[in-house]
């Protein structure tokens, strides 16, 4: 319960990160953010009369239940971070749509190789503009050669992904709640 997540919009309401309930309540608690439901802003003590409805989580506290934050509106932090997407597997997959750069088919993730489009072997290195998703078959055919070499050409040139924050919290949310959506939705 405590770990679920909550999204933190800034002063502006626009999504900076997603925080832990744990975190949330705190924040919460020290009046460094409200919660927010339905376009309503609630400090804490309003919050605390807010009922625990079916569709929602609550937190036991002392003499009874408080409703979970599913978003908090920081009420001092007005910055728009850009974080820099990082340079993992599943983001190359996200980037590049669980498709085989090379022939474009989109197997199974386990089928999808990451490729380094010139080899390690040759000096390439370990990043966005070198890797890309490949299949089996197309990860054994290019071999150690580059595309040129191996006559296979890229469906498209290899780029660092320029996600916004909305964009790379729903990306790593599995399932971002209902409330979330109305702020993720711009970029
Ligand atoms: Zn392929």
């Amino acid at each position: 319960m405590l770990t679920l997540p909550v999204l933190l919009l800034n002063r502006h309401f626009a999504p900076v990160s997603v925080a832990t309930v744990r975190r949330a309540v705190v924040l919460l608690f020290s009046d460094a953010a409200h919660a927010v439901d339905s376009g309503e802003t609630y400090d804490f003590q309003s919050w605390l009369t807010q009922p625990v409805r079916s569709e929602d989580d609550g937190l036991p506290i002392v003499g009874g239940e408080v409703r979970v934050p599913r978003v908090l509106h920081l009420l001092r932090y007005d910055r728009a971070p850009r974080v820099a997407v990082r340079l993992t597997r599943r983001n190359l997959m996200i980037r590049d749509g669980f498709q085989c750069q090379y022939c474009g088919r989109s197997p199974t993730q386990r089928d999808l190789n990451v490729d380094h489009v010139v080899p390690r072997s040759r000096g390439g290195l370990d990043s966005w503009e070198n890797l890309v998703v490949s299949c089996r078959t197309c990860n054994l055919r290019k071999g150690r050669r580059t595309p040129t070499e191996a006559g296979m050409a890229l469906l498209s040139v290899p780029h660092r992904p320029r996600w916004t924050t909305a964009t790379q919290i729903r990306l790593i949310t599995r399932e971002p709640f209902a409330e979330w959506h109305p702020f993720l939705q711009a970029g």
